[in-house]
C-alpha cells in the first residue's frame, strides 16, 4: 500500500506479535543479530549521543536519538521497577523513524516488544564475540519481562543447553519456567534458591534484574575464570548489578562509552577505566576474548543505534507481510504553505497552490 502525503506507517503491538509468529522468534532474532552487526560495523556513519534521561524517585524516562545520512530515529523508553506491583510493565517504549532528506516521519512503532527482541539480539552479538565457544550453561538472574527473550536467544543462537534461574520473586521464575517449557523442549532448566547457586558452574551469567539501587547481584567471589557476564539490568546512574570489584579483573565491553560511563556498571570506575566498544571487536580492530580464562563483561545499557536497527528491520519485514497500518499523523495540504487552510471551511479552503520550481519551468517566459 502506498501512503498519501501526510500518512505514516504504524506498527502496533498486535502487528509486531503477528510478525514474530509468522517469521518465528528464532529466525527473527537471527536476522536482527545480523542487522545489528552490519550497523555496528559502520559505526562512523552515525551521529551518536548519550540518551537524555529524566529521573524521578520511582524511575526514569528517556529519549534516545541517532541518525545517519538516510534516517533519523528515536525511542522513548521508561524504567520503573515498581510498576509490576501496579499491573504495568517496568519497561514501555515506542519510537519513530524519519527520512533524513525531508525530515518526514515514515514509521511510528511500538517498541516494548521490540526492545526485548533487540536487547536479546544485542546480548547475543556481544556473546558471540566474547563468551567461550564451548559455553553450554547460562545463569539467568532476574526472571521478568526480558528473561524469556534472553533465554531463547542464547539457546537457539548460541547453543546454550542448560539454564539456571533465580529471581527474588518466585512467581516470576514460575512464569519463566512455564513459558520456556513449551518453547525449549530438551533444555535443562534448574530453579535455584540464590544468585550464588545460579552462577555455580555457569559459562555465561546474564543479570537482568530491575531495582533502582546499586545492587550486588553477582559478587567477585561468585565469578570464575572464563565466565562471560552479560550484565543487562544496570542501566542508570545509581542502578547497577555487579560487584565493582569484578571490573578490574575483567575485560569490559560496552556499546557507546560516553553513555555507558554515566549509566553502566563502569559508573563505579574512574573516567579513564579501559573499556572496548563492541564495534571495535566486530571490525577486528580490538581483541575480544583472548584466553579461555579471561573474565569478559558486556556492560549493556541499551544504545539508540540498536533501536534504529530494530525499527528499520521490523519496518521492512512488516511491510513485506502487509502488517503496517496507515496513520494520518501529518496534515495533507494541497499547498504546502497553506497550513492555515486546514482551519477554513471546505468552501473557503481552496486557493491555487503556490507555483513550485517544476511549475515555474513549465511556464513559458
Ligand atoms: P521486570 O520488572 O519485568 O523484571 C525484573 C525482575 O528482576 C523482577 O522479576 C524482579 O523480581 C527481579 N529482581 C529484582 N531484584 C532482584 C534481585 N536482587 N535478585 C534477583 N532478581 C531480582 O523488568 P524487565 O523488563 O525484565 O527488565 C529488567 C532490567 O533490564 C531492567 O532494569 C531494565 O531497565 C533493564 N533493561 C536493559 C536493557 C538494555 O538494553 N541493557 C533493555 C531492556 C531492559
Amino acid at each position: 500500500m502506498t501512503n498519501y502525503p501526510g500518512q505514516v506507517d504504524f506498527l502496533s503491538t498486535d502487528a509486531a506479535v503477528l510478525l514474530v509468529q509468522r517469521i518465528g522468534l528464532t529466525e527473527l532474532l537471527r536476522g536482527l543479530v545480523s542487522a545489528l552487526e552490519q550497523d555496528f560495523s559502520r559505526w562512523e556513519d552515525f551521529d551518536k549521543t548519550a540518551r537524555l534521561a529524566h529521573h524521578t524517585p520511582d524511575g526514569v524516562m528517556e529519549l534516545m536519538p541517532v541518525a545517519d545520512a538516510s534516517h533519523f530515529a528515536f525511542k522513548y523508553v521508561n524504567g520503573h521497577p515498581k510498576n509490576p506491583q501496579l499491573g504495568i510493565p517496568s519497561i514501555m517504549a515506542f519510537g519513530a523513524l524519519m527520512r533524513a532528506d525531508t525530515g518526514a516521519p515514515i514509521l511510528l512503532s511500538e517498541l516494548t516488544l521490540t526492545t526485548a527482541l533487540r536487547t536479546a539480539a544485542t546480548s547475543v552479538m556481544a556473546a558471540k564475540l566474547l563468551a567461550r565457544r564451548s559455553s553450554r550453561t547460562m545463569a539467568l538472574i532476574g526472571n521478568g519481562s526480558q528473561s524469556e527473550f534472553q533465554a531463547l536467544a542464547f539457546v537457539r543462537l548460541l547453543g546454550i543447553q542448560s539454564l539456571r534461574l533465580y529471581d527474588i520473586d518466585a512467581a516470576a521464575t514460575d512464569k519463566l519456567i512455564h513459558n520456556l517449557q513449551t518453547q525449549l523442549p530438551g533444555v535443562q532448566i534448574q530453579r535455584c534458591s540464590s544468585a550464588a547457586e545460579a552462577v555455580q558452574g555457569a559459562d555465561i551469567v546474564t543479570t537482568v534484574t530491575a531495582d533502582k539501587a546499586n545492587a550486588t547481584i553477582v559478587s567477585r567471589a561468585m565469578v570464575q575464570p572464563g565466565m562471560h557476564l552479560n550484565a543487562v539490568g544496570g542501566d542508570c546512574p545509581g542502578k547497577t548489578e555487579l560487584d565493582a570489584a569484578i571490573l578490574p579483573d575483567a575485560k569490559v565491553f560496552v556499546e557507546f562509552a560516553p553513555q555507558s560511563r554515566i549509566e553502566g556498571e563502569i559508573q563505579h570506575m574512574p573516567e579513564d577505566f579501559a573499556v572496548t566498544e563492541l564495534w571495535q571487536v566486530l571490525r577486528g580492530e580490538q581483541a575480544g576474548r583472548q584466553h579461555e580464562d579471561d573474565i569478559t563483561v558486556f556492560d549493556s545499557v541499551g544504545f539508540a543505534l540498536e533501536d534504529y536497527t530494530a525499527l528499520r528491520y521490523m519496518h521492512a519485514l512488516a511491510r513485506q507481510h502487509q502488517l503496517l497500518q496507515p496513520l494520518a499523523l501529518l496534515p495533507q495540504l494541497d499547498n504546502p504553505k497553506n497550513l492555515f487552510g486546514l482551519l477554513l471551511p471546505p468552501t473557503a479552503q481552496r486557493i491555487d497552490p503556490a507555483p513550485t520550481e517544476a511549475h515555474r519551468h513549465a511556464i513559458p517566459a
